[in-house]
């Protein structure tokens, strides 16, 4: 038996906070009739329907893809170019990434049909290392490096590296390599920063969310998440 918020959230139809207060406005019922009590439980043999829909109670599963670049984090895209589920055809769950790698950036992506867990882990509040892996344009100085770390003003929002290191350079290139590690997931945080600076991205990759890294594995490959992995992100 699970809290019914619970079960709303884990079908991905809303967060749990979401999900309290559509039983609250009398949203939800179970087994056809409404159920406004928070702490009501219910189990896998119980009816439950969100504004007259009914959801689906599939098993949480948790995969790790790396994304290839010049693939949108999407699940369906109405120009009909590549996303990310079309390199998981054998996951018969309603699977969808957690956040999103823009369409050039290729790396770690985690994907879910549990919307409680999605929920948690995209929270400002939940402070997971993403470990990105920088090309840049031109060669930065251990002050833009700082700066990095300091954090930068960019469009209203005060963008931070947790760290930040040069971890080769090409001179005749005039290109470095950048390690930058992030607790935030603010849109295009990488490349906005980076822009800030003057050092257009040339190629960006997410090599590890907390302890989950691609090793082993090439674009486009995917695996299950382990239980203990899953427990260690929550
Ligand atoms: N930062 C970016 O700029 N892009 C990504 O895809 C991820 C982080």
């Amino acid at each position: 038996m699970e809290r019914l918020q619970k079960v709303i959230a884990h079908a991905g139809v809303a967060s749990r906070r979401k999900a309290e207060q559509l039983i609250v406005d009398g949203k939800v019922k179970v087994n056809g009739k409404v159920v406004t009590e928070l702490g009501t439980k219910v189990s896998q043999n119980d009816d439950v329907e969100v504004n007259g829909v009914p959801i689906d109670k599939e098993e949480p599963v948790y995969y790790l893809l790396y994304k290839p670049r010049g693939v949108i984090s999407s699940v369906k895209d109405d120009k009909g170019r590549k996303v990310v589920t079309d390199y998981l055809p054998e996951v018969k769950e309603r699977i969808f990434p957690i956040g999103r790698l823009d369409y050039d950036t290729s790396g770690v992506l985690l994907l879910t049909n549990d919307g409680d867990f999605a929920n948690q882990l995209m929270h400002p509040s939940h402070e997971v290392d993403k470990v990105y892996i920088v090309k840049t344009k031109g060669i930065p100085s251990s002050d833009h490096i700082k700066k990095l770390k300091k954090g930068i003003s960019h469009e209203g929002e005060y963008l931070k590296a947790v760290h930040a290191k040069v971890m080769s350079t090409d001179r005749q290139k005039n290109t470095a390599i950048v390690q930058v590690i992030l607790h935030e997931g603010k849109n295009r945080q990488v490349r906005r920063m980076f822009d800030a600076l003057g050092f257009p991205v040339d190629k960006l990759k997410r090599e590890r969310y907390g302890m989950i890294d691609l090793h082993g594995m090439n674009a486009g490959d995917y695996r299950s998440l382990k239980p203990h992995e899953v427990k260690q992100l929550r």
